[in-house]
């Protein structure tokens, strides 16, 4: 699977993603690609148009879209078609279900999932909008913000309150997780000669390069851990949420390295890793950040009180 992924993102080189930074238009050549190939479907069932695999094949699948350069502009790109209607897929009525997900598996239609508001970031209990019937209809009033795709998706799964209060939400777990540029810096540090000898001889370039690869490998596990135990129904929250801490915070000491290693250059445009740490930062700030991850793991597996 990561292979046939690897060889649909080679056709999307460094250039691509540069101009998609410069531009900022949607990637719509690399969605098609990947829809082409049935690859937006990996997860919805097949009865429903698609090949019916788990999250942890989803995993895999993101971890090389954005390992090959895509970084989180590839990623979130297709995410939401793969992840986002899996509430739809697991508790969503027949109907809805054949009416709602082949055209997200066909990459038909883009979807985005609206939770964040003005003023209600990561107390997602606090959403202002409301939903209310009149009739046979909901009307649904309110604001939402940060809604990635939102400006060209056809679809939105939002998040809204059917009653006025008391009744809180529990945010959706989900599994996003993005490795980046290791691969990068090394081959760099290879080639780039100063003192009349490539830099990755050098133990100061070696070291930290070797202990990113270290802290990527160890999230890794994390979140394949997390993913199984999603897939087989079990109690997933403390893996989901240290895989998320672990792979955002290896994520931006690569990129982070990969810049160092590079120099003067890693600052450069031209040479991709400083959009990568820029991409990194999304995943330490959402959908939940580093200290909410750390809250929910002192209180629901340490036991200790409650702090938020
Ligand atoms: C690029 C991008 C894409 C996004 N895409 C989407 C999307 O598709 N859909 C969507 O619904 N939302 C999206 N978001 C929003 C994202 O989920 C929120 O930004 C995130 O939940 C954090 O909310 P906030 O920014 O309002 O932070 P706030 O809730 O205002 O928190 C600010 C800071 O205070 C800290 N903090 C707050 N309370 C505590 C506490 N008790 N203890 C310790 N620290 C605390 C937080 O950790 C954080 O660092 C996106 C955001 C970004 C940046």
């Amino acid at each position: 699977m990561r292979a046939a992924i690897e060889k649909i993102c080679a056709r999307f080189g460094d250039d691509y993603w540069l101009k998609r930074d410069n531009d900022g238009h949607f990637p719509k050549e690399f969605y098609r690609a990947l829809a082409d190939d049935g690859w937006l479907g990996v997860c919805i069932p097949q009865a429903y148009g698609g090949s019916g695999l788990g999250v942890s094949e989803a995993a895999v699948m993101m971890q090389a879209v954005a390992a090959s350069g895509a970084g989180l502009s590839g990623a979130s790109a297709i995410h939401m078609n793969i992840f986002g209607l899996n509430p739809v897929a697991l508790y969503g009525t027949e109907e809805q279900k054949r009416r709602m997900l082949p055209p997200i598996a066909a990459g038909k239609e883009k979807a985005c999932f609206a939770v964040t508001e003005p003023d209600a970031g990561l107390e997602t209990a606090r959403i202002k909008t409301r939903a209310e019937r009149r009739g046979d209809v909901y009307t649904i009033t309110g604001a939402k913000i940060w809604i990635s795709t939102a400006q060209v998706a056809d679809k939105m799964l939002l998040l809204a309150r059917t009653s006025p209060s008391g009744a809180d939400r529990k945010p959706t777990d989900g599994l996003s997780l993005f490795y980046t540029v290791l691969a990068r810096a090394r081959s760099y540090a290879r080639g780039r000669v100063v003192f009349g000898r490539p830099i990755g001889q050098n133990q100061a370039i070696q070291h930290p390069l070797a202990e990113c690869w270290m802290e990527l490998e160890a999230a890794d596990l994390m979140m394949l851990k997390a993913a199984w135990q999603y897939d087989q129904g079990m109690a997933c929250g403390p893996a989901a949420n240290a895989a998320k801490y672990l792979a955002a915070e290896a994520g931006f000491k690569a990129c982070q390295t990969a810049i160092a290693t590079h120099g003067g250059y890693g600052y450069a445009k031209e040479y991709h890793v400083e959009r990568y740490l820029r991409e990194v930062m999304i995943a330490k700030l959402a959908p939940v950040s580093p200290q909410l991850v750390l809250c929910f793991i002192a209180e629901k597996v340490l036991g200790l009180p409650k702090s938020y």
